[in-house]
């Protein structure tokens, strides 16, 4: 089934499958299943932004309501870098905007560093961020967003913050697959690779989740393939960059920490992704880590995600080699002693489509829950 249908989402109690409707009956006599979105038509509209035009950012007018009218809805490649532009121009002593290269349709790749040192203390720990790696998950983008927005308005208002950006330096890349954002706010709403030509005319797109090159496997899905994890590791240009980005440009940070946004199915993966059979180093200390981010998580808004290691939401156990060439695994392996996968809301009745009124409750959920993850990274023996 994996084969004829786009899958979405699954392990070994689940799986989440867009089919055509007409195929439904059938399904429905021999598989014990459930319609979670019945309109996919409408639920791709909804989250879509309700005013045709673009947002127009200035730094001149009232900040506070251009940033409220910034998260109500999800925004287009474009809007998002003009943002990223505003925040430099807002906070230009502890803004940078760093190029990680272009990807193949030659869209920048951005990441802002937040650092009130410019980056010159070699002693600073690094807590690198990445999001929409997979373009239709468009939560994680927007929520890293939010992030980079708290961080930033809360410093010499809050202490912990004021502490985050003396004593920590950021690198967040909010759009890690701009190419495939791109196409899906152009093109096809539910795309999730990059765009790159493979060796099937017509079939694109590499998923990068699947090209970097620690442990890397090639996948046994085909170039059109969802999970296509092309020919070699490092293949996707995007992947490539952030290597030469954490391991020349930036190979003196100290980098401790890496959270990776995806969603959906609210979970906190940790490494291995390759391997069930591998323990990573400190697995007390990792799985402790992510039950406290958990927690901070739930004592936002309630919400439940679900701790458990990234080879078994894979389905290695089932299938050896899905969980090859993760972000995950490679930041573990480069300096990232505390990593995780954070996949976002929900756990199923809108999956990617989430509607854009979960903007801002999801960003104040994973702000918790990067607040946290600083306390340890400063403090690692609380
Ligand atoms: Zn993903």
């Amino acid at each position: 089934m994996r084969e004829v249908y786009d899958q979405w989402e699954g392990n070994d109690e689940f799986v989440d499958f867009r089919v055509p409707s007409e195929d439904i009956p059938l399904l429905q006599e021999h598989l014990d299943c459930e319609i979670m979105i019945d309109d996919l038509g409408q639920a791709v509209y909804e989250t879509f932004p309700k005013v045709a035009e673009e947002l127009k950012l200035e730094t001149t007018g009232d900040f506070q309501a251009m940033t409220d009218l910034f998260f109500k809805e999800y925004r287009p490649l474009n809007t998002i870098y003009s943002w990223l532009d505003m925040m430099k121009e807002t906070f230009p002593d502890f803004v940078e905007i760093e190029w990680l290269g272009q990807t193949y349709e030659g869209r920048d790749m951005k990441a802002l560093h937040l650092s009130v040192d410019k980056g010159l203390n070699p002693d600073k720990k690094t807590i690198v961020l990445t999001a929409g790696v997979h373009a239709r998950e468009w939560i994680s983008t927007s929520t890293a967003l939010f992030t980079i927005f708290k961080l930033l308005t809360e410093y010499g208002h809050s202490k912990k913050e004021t502490r985050y950006l003396e004593q920590l330096d950021f690198l967040i890349v909010p759009v890690f697959n701009p190419d495939g954002y791109a196409y899906s706010w152009s093109q096809d709403r539910l795309w999730r690779k990059n765009r790159q030509e493979t060796y099937i005319p017509r079939c694109f797109g590499i998923d990068i989740d699947r090209s970097f090159g620690y442990h890397w496997t090639k996948s046994e899905d085909y170039p059109c393939g969802e999970s296509y994890s092309g020919e070699a590791a490092f293949e996707a240009i995007e992947a490539e960059n952030l290597d030469t980005y954490i391991n020349v440009t930036r190979k003196d940070h100290q980098i401790y920490g890496f959270l990776d946004l995806h969603s959906y199915t609210q979970k906190i993966l940790c490494p291995y992704a390759y391997s069930c059979d591998e323990q990573p180093r400190d697995i007390e200390n990792l799985l402790e880590l992510a039950y406290g981010i958990s927690k901070s998580i739930r004592l936002r808004y309630g919400k439940h995600y679900e701790v458990l290691p990234a080879c078994k939401d894979r389905g290695v156990d089932i299938m050896p080699g899905l969980g090859a060439g993760s972000a995950l695994d490679f930041m573990y392996h480069n300096r990232a002693h505390w990593a995780f996968q954070l996949k976002l809301r929900d756990t199923g009745s809108h999956g990617f489509l989430l509607p854009s009124e979960f903007i801002v409750p999801v960003g104040k959920e994973i702000y918790a829950a990067v607040k946290y993850f600083c306390e340890f990274i400063l403090n690692p023996d609380l």
